[in-house]
């Protein structure tokens, strides 16, 4: 399992890819693999860590000299060969796929981010060294014509782990990057139209700041309003639960939306507008709604009580617990591994 060298696995707080990576590899131990984990320092897991780099490099993501350096290394240990590797899945941007060619082992790659003009032209050339694998249909549906995945696989979630709270208290929560496309400001807007109190919790990472300044912080009032900053661990779990939705405003072709899943997860709807993924996560009056303007978010919060906290969960569940997510990883791990390796595997 071939982490990226930016983040610690399982993150503390903000982190995406690297609990993705987590959660699939913990189940993957459980399931019986015999896996090596190939990670920034200061991962922890039931599999064998192996950490490539000397630190870790949050500030300085997708900084090729760090990414390189550490595919480099993963390369040489899986080239060492012991043990030897069946499958190598990688989560690490761009560098191993492409130079999956190079090694003997074949290379799973999951697409953690959306296809844009220059991701797109990247995987056109590239994509063919490797078994790709989508995390939602959206996300493939802006792929480069004529690129397969091997298949689309949810991202994965532990689903025990998250509480599952049916009484619920009275705010909303946005949580996720302090970003335009996430839509902070919408979820403001919403929540006043609705009158009920906001809490918004996450990071902000360098270069959000002006937005912050000057389009959530000028609302935040402590009351109507609160900023939590970012949240981890049990905080992040109860603040969740007790929500009585998860505002998802987005304005963009958000390619998987983890929040939606962990909001599910305990019990919480997920009020989305329909863009990326959304549409996959959020079953229209069942898990949620999923509503086209601020207004309609707003006038969705008085329709809350016809969605069943314990059908949300029932449906991460059946979708996305770790376990039906690392049964499908095999079946991708295995139908990639039937091409004797990789180099074989970028002829056919
Ligand atoms: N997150 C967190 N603390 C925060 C804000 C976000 O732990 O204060 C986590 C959140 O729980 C989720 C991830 O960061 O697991 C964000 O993933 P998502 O797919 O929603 O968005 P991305 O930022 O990857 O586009």
């Amino acid at each position: 399992m071939l982490a990226p060298p930016w983040i610690p696995v399982p993150p503390s707080g903000y982190g995406g890819v690297e609990s993705v990576v987590s959660v699939l590899t913990e189940a993957l131990v459980d399931r019986g693999h015999a896996v090596t984990l190939l990670c920034a320092p200061g991962s922890r897991s039931g599999a064998r860590v192996l950490a490539l780099l000397d630190e870790s490099h949050p500030d300085e993501i997708e900084r090729s000299l760090y990414e390189s350096d550490h595919v480099s290394r993963a390369f040489a240990e899986i080239d060492r060969g012991t043990p030897e590797f069946d499958i190598v899945h990688d989560h690490c941007g761009f560098t191993a796929l492409a130079m999956a060619d190079r090694l003997d082992v074949p290379l799973v790659h999951t697409l953690h981010g959306p296809f844009t003009t220059a991701t797109a032209t990247f995987y056109a050339h590239h994509g063919h060294k490797a078994g790709l694998v989508g995390i939602s249909r959206a996300q493939w549906a802006s792929a480069p014509p004529g690129l397969e995945p091997v298949d689309v696989i949810a991202n994965p979630i532990e689903t025990d782990a998250w509480p599952l709270r049916e009484h619920k208290a009275d705010y909303l929560l946005w949580i996720g990057r302090m970003v335009a496309e996430k839509g902070p400001h919408r979820a403001i807007a919403a929540a006043l139209g609705a009158g009920v109190p906001l809490v918004l919790a996450g990071v902000i990472q360098p270069g959000q700041q002006a937005f912050f300044d000057s389009e959530v912080a000028p609302h935040i009032d402590g009351d109507r309003v609160r900023f939590v900053g970012e949240v981890t661990g049990f905080v992040k779990r109860s603040l969740f639960a007790g929500a009585r939705a998860l505002l998802v405003p987005i304005r963009w072709e958000e390619p998987f939306g983890m929040v939606m899943v962990e909001a599910l997860a305990c019990g919480t709807p997920v009020i989305a507008f329909p863009e990326g993924a959304a549409h996959e996560l959020v079953v229209d009056a069942t898990t949620g709604f999923l509503v086209n303007d601020v207004p309609a978010m707003s006038a969705a919060v008085d329709r809350l009580s016809q969605i069943a906290p314990r059908e949300c969960r029932a449906w991460v569940a059946a979708h996305c617990d770790a376990d039906v997510v690392a049964a499908a990883y095999e079946r991708a791990y295995r139908s990639v591994a039937a091409v004797c390796g990789a180099r074989d595997f970028a002829r056919v």
